[in-house]
């Protein structure tokens, strides 16, 4: 049985991989939709002249008059390739490409449960009291991860002195105690995501949501001239209203750990925040958004005083509309901070957009755990990876008044973002060219990183404002850049395509500016000529040995163990934990070969607890029922492995 199960879950993984490398009916786009951009300098009189030959086979949803991109919809009934061909034709038009659709950067729910604002402060309470513990004994540490982070045993740090733990020394206190009193500017941070619970406490008591100083509230009026009518707190552009409300999680959750490295979110009395976080809903309830929606919140971001964007989103296909929005923003002196990807996949041979855009203010953000380590899930990339950031089992704002623990790529963006915000308050002259450089070269070198991505760096929020304050005067520059696809961009409209962006090529993006001492290789390789087989062996191969490794990394924790299993529970006592499975004693004839059972497992402190699906295993040779942890959810996965640093390892 479990030969078998593992020949199943491979087959199962190489399956995904081709659907990942090569997927060539995998792109998903808007039916009927696409992006047009014209040639030349933007102009209304050669734009106009092109919608009116179109008007009556596609309708015009949108205009980006700077960008010189229209968004068109096609008429009903009307032929695609037909029109496709003629527009590709038209002597105006620079490219056509579909309306990609791309998804929010997972945030992995770590456990079920959300908390009150009182519970996680208890729980700060409690982490405060045992943070002197070493970490090496089983005592607590935290990550430091955000103003809300969790800890090994759940818990949350509050007070700034819960940061000053061993692992993950992100020193943010530091960076609170280093940065000007009085802030220079105030930074606004756009998060293009699933919106924001504006409500929550945390935003209503710090101020900390942008508010438009141009629009009157609920006149009915565009009183700015923007474009949008009563945008009085950012916009909603999947409804296309006034109210970006999260209706998913994943915004508010992004938003509170921006917040929460600028200061203390869980403090009893929240003061008045030093940035603002514009709220720009493009994600639906589902998490995934189209790229003319994209398009337009970066727009609007740019256009509105946003001088950091958040993207904790993305997905495999190029779009040459995207680049352009993005380099918009770069021309504007914007940095722009995107999750890397959580398929534990190299984005070097395999890229993400937006964060594998070469833009040079662009960062492009793994995930690390409470120990530095790579998050399992994180994508990397020596070249297109550009820093770390802690990523797993980060305590932040849900709607509601609620917080919750997620994990992700998702949640080490935002980290980025906000220590962007950090530097800007203390330079806000300079470009997002020179405050990527510094958040990026101001963290802290972590060895066991060095390999994986471009710097090595994981984020260090001290070492940044000590540097934002000596470089705030510098003078403002940043190179030119020109948006140009990669040579691996497939941009045919999806009834043309037969591949899609990244299908056996490789776009390497460096950046020469990152690392003075260690210039990285041209900013673009060859195109692979090989097959792809040997890059799914290596895979293969890869993941092999990272589940052997796993399976050797056992330790010693005397826990109590639940198994459900239908609608009963048996309760166990559980000698030793691998993040491979569980063995334990439990004898009972519902317990099968194969079943798939949920288990609730104590962590070391007995109070941290984990559930995680699996599939029971009977081991003759220790006469004990086993769980395989295989296809568990990540963040239960990396919650136990977080136990693991304080556990005697046999
Ligand atoms: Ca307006």
């Amino acid at each position: 049985m479990r030969l078998a199960f593992k020949v199943t879950a491979q087959v199962g993984f190489f399956l995904v991989m081709v659907a990942w490398v090569c997927g060539a009916a995998a792109r998903e786009v808007v039916p009927g939709e696409f992006i047009v951009k014209m040639k030349g300098r933007p102009s209304s009189v050669r734009s106009g002249q092109f919608l009116g030959k179109v008007a009556s086979r596609a309708s015009l949803k949108a205009t980006f008059g700077k960008l010189n991109i229209h968004h068109l919809a096609l008429q009903p009934g009307q032929n695609e390739q037909l029109f496709l061909q003629d527009i590709k034709n038209d002597p105006d038009v620079e490219y056509v490409e579909p309306n990609f659709i791309y998804h929010k950067a997972d945030g992995v729910t770590t456990e079920n449960r959300a908390y009150s604002l009182a519970e996680v402060q208890s729980l700060a309470a409690a982490a405060a009291s045992t943070t002197t513990t070493s970490p090496t004994t089983g005592g607590a540490t935290t990550t430091g991860a955000t103003g809300a982070s969790a800890n090994n045993n759940g818990a949350v740090s509050a007070a700034g002195a819960n940061y000053s733990q061993s692992h993950a020394n992100t020193e943010i206190p530091q960076a609170w105690a280093a940065m000007s009193s009085a802030s220079l500017d105030v930074p606004v941070v756009a998060v293009v995501d699933t919106g924001i619970d504006y409500n929550h406490a945390v935003f209503t008591s710090t101020g900390a949501i942008w508010t438009n100083p141009g629009e009157i509230p609920n006149n009915g009026i565009d009183d700015d001239g923007n474009g949008y009518v009563d945008d009085v707190i950012g916009w909603n552009f999947v409804d296309k209203t006034n109210t970006p409300f999260d209706d998913e999680e994943h915004g508010t959750h992004v938003s509170g750990i921006i917040l929460g490295v600028t200061q203390n979110i869980l403090a009893t009395t929240l003061v008045p925040a030093s940035i603002r976080i514009m709220p720009l809903k493009f994600l639906d309830s589902t998490g995934s958004g189209a790229t003319s929606d994209a398009i337009s919140a970066i727009y609007y971001a740019v256009n509105n005083g946003a001088s950091v964007i958040n993207n904790s989103w993305g997905g495999p296909d190029y779009s040459q509309g995207l680049h352009d929005a993005l380099t918009y923003a770069y021309q504007h002196h914007v940095t722009i901070v995107s999750a890397a990807g959580n398929y534990g996949s190299d984005n070097d041979t395999n890229p993400l957009y937006p964060a594998s855009l070469p833009i040079p203010s662009s960062i492009s953000v793994a995930a690390t755990d409470n120990y530095d380590a790579l998050a399992s899930f994180s994508n990397y990339g020596k070249q297109s990876v550009h820093m770390a950031a802690p990523g797993v089992a980060v305590m932040s704002t849900v709607p509601g008044n609620l917080f919750r623990y997620m994990s992700g790529t998702s949640m080490a963006a935002p980290f980025v973002a906000g220590l962007a915000a950090l530097a800007l308050r203390e330079a806000p002259s300079l470009t997002g060219y020179q405050i990527g450089n510094m958040v990026i070269n101001s963290g802290q070198n972590i060895a066991q990183l060095d390999g994986s991505i471009l710097s090595g760096n994981r984020g260090d929020g001290y070492q940044l404002v000590i540097a934002a304050k000596a470089q705030g005067k510098a003078t403002p520059l940043q190179p030119d850049y020109v948006a140009s696809a990669p040579a691996s961009a497939d941009r045919a409209p999806a009834t043309e395509s037969t591949s899609k962006a990244g299908c056996g090529s490789v776009a390497l993006i460096g950046k020469n500016f990152i690392r003075p001492n260690q210039p990285p290789p041209q900013t673009l390789m060859m195109i692979l000529a090989l097959s792809l087989l040997p890059l799914i062996v290596w895979q293969l191969l890869r993941r092999r040995t990272i589940e052997n490794r796993r399976r050797f990394d056992r330790f010693v924790l005397n826990s109590e163990i639940r198994v459900r299993v239908g609608d009963r529970e048996l309760v166990g006592q559980m000698n030793t934990i691998s993040l491979g499975g569980a063995s334990f004693h439990a004898a009972d004839a519902m317990l099968e070969n194969g079943g798939v059972v949920t288990l609730q497992i104590a962590g070391p402190d007995g109070q941290d607890q984990v559930q995680v699906e699996g599939r029971i295993v009977w081991n003759e040779a220790n006469q004990a029922y086993g769980v395989q942890f295989e296809g568990a959810k990540l963040g239960a996965l990396e919650r136990i492995r977080s136990w693991s640093g304080g556990l005697r390892r046999i």
